[in-house]
């Protein structure tokens, strides 16, 4: 029989550090076994409820809904938006492939926008330029000048736990009557301008998978003030039922909602997220402390307008000064029992989406090429954080930067 007590120590390191596991510390066996006691399992529940209402009060928006997955709370937030078949949605290039994705479930298609240089986030001068330039008002909507089609919403992706600069992004969907989501799957925990991440678009969408701040094993939150929109979505990820008894539907739904008993593990995960965040703040400054001043490493930033959730702390690796690529270098630690991990391939360039922009991105494909995210487990020890420091500049000793061109 498994009991509470046959849990296995947490020594969750031995001598392998991983990119990012879970931190399983608190009331999770508790609640989990409470749905298993009163037999509440699936997908209403108690914890479903306190969940929701929790996460709402975190983030500061009226209502709150649980789905499957960050991807499924996409989905949704995207049907809400009104983006119809044949729409055009403007997206982060450099982000993990699943808002895109779900633009594309809905049938529209996805307008790419560089990375910013400083902080590698959505650029809002990109998003300006191409609705200021690139679109024109014509029958009271915004249309894209070269393919004529409507253009109706606006995704920032705050990626690695840093905030988009959604000021100057909002005032401009404002203006063109664009529905702004923010996917802040990877930044729960983090604020911009003092304001929770997800309640200051239209919508919000977070994900609780495996290696996110906080995890239900798979899971999302879809976030709004818009109580029709959150009455429509508990409708739609509940195969869009009509009536309580009678099985009568008017639309077609899905079945996206989140279980009991992964609610109660996001609801003891919750109560750890204040102490999560610090530990990733702490990580962070140690990282910055450890390895500033290396050649060819560049660190990640905070603006002064944000408050990050640190959920992955990279580093750019320039090989030129460095003496080795961040791919030699994630092959150099991972010899060494360090788990790193590039960036994602921007997604303009990925054969599923390939073809919907023919610009190049040049501040998203050198991140690409340069980003190398470092172990930030909550529970990463300062003996296991000092280990990754010391061995990045080891290899860092070890290799030959190229010679500085002579200047005369
Ligand atoms: C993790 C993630 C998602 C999707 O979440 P899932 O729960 O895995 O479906 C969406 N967008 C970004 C940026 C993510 O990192």
């Amino acid at each position: 029989m498994i009991t509470e007590k046959s849990k296995p120590e947490a020594s969750p390191f031995l001598d392998f550090i991983p990119l990012a596991v879970p931190a399983i510390q608190g009331n999770e066996w508790r609640y989990i076994k409470e749905c298993l006691d009163t037999n509440w399992v699936s997908s209403v529940g108690p914890f479903v409820d306190r969940f929701e209402s929790e996460i709402a009060a975190r983030i500061g928006t009226r209502f709150a809904v649980a789905t499957v997955n960050g991807t499924a709370a996409l989905h949704v937030a995207l049907l809400l938006a009104g983006v119809k078949p044949d729409d055009e949605v403007l997206v982060s290039t450099l982000t993990f492939i699943a808002p895109v994705n779900a633009i594309r479930y809905v049938g529209a298609w996805p307008v790419f926008i560089d990375a910013d240089p400083d902080y590698w986030q959505m650029d809002p001068s990109g998003v300006v330029d191409f609705l200021e330039r690139g679109c024109r008002w014509h029958k009271g909507a915004l249309h894209n000048r070269l393919t004529g089609r409507r253009v109706s919403a606006v995704i920032p992706v705050h990626i690695l736990g840093h905030p988009v600069d959604l000021d100057p992004i909002l005032k401009i969907a404002r203006k063109y009557n664009l529905k702004m989501i923010e996917d802040a799957t990877e930044g729960l925990g983090a604020t911009y301008r003092g304001r929770p991440l997800g309640s200051i678009g239209d919508l919000g969408c977070f994900s609780f998978n495996g290696n996110k701040i906080i995890t239900t094993g798979g899971g999302g939150m879809l976030v709004t003030s818009n109580e029709e929109w959150a009455r429509k979505a508990r409708y739609l990820t509940t195969q869009a039922k009509d009536d309580p008894t009678e099985y009568v539907h008017s639309e077609i739904g899905y079945n996206y909602r989140l279980t009991n008993l992964l609610a109660a593990m996001g609801c003891a995960q919750l109560e750890q997220l204040e102490a999560f965040v610090t530990a990733k703040q702490h990580i962070a400054s140690r990282y910055a402390e450890g390895l500033q001043g290396l050649p060819g490493i560049s660190l990640m930033k905070e603006a002064s307008w944000a408050s990050s959730s640190w959920w992955l702390y990279t580093v750019l690796v320039d090989r030129a000064s460095f003496g080795t690529d961040s791919r030699q270098l994630m092959h150099s630690l991972n010899s060494k029992k360090i788990q790193t991990r590039p960036l994602w391939q921007p997604i303009h360039l990925s054969g599923a989406h390939r073809g919907r922009s023919a610009k190049i991105m040049p501040i998203a494909e050198k991140l690409y090429q340069q980003a190398l995210s470092l172990p930030c487990s909550a529970g990463l020890g300062e003996k296991e954080q000092n280990r990754v420091i010391e061995e990045v500049r080891t290899i860092a000793a070890g290799a030959t930067p190229e010679e500085a061109p002579p200047c005369n």
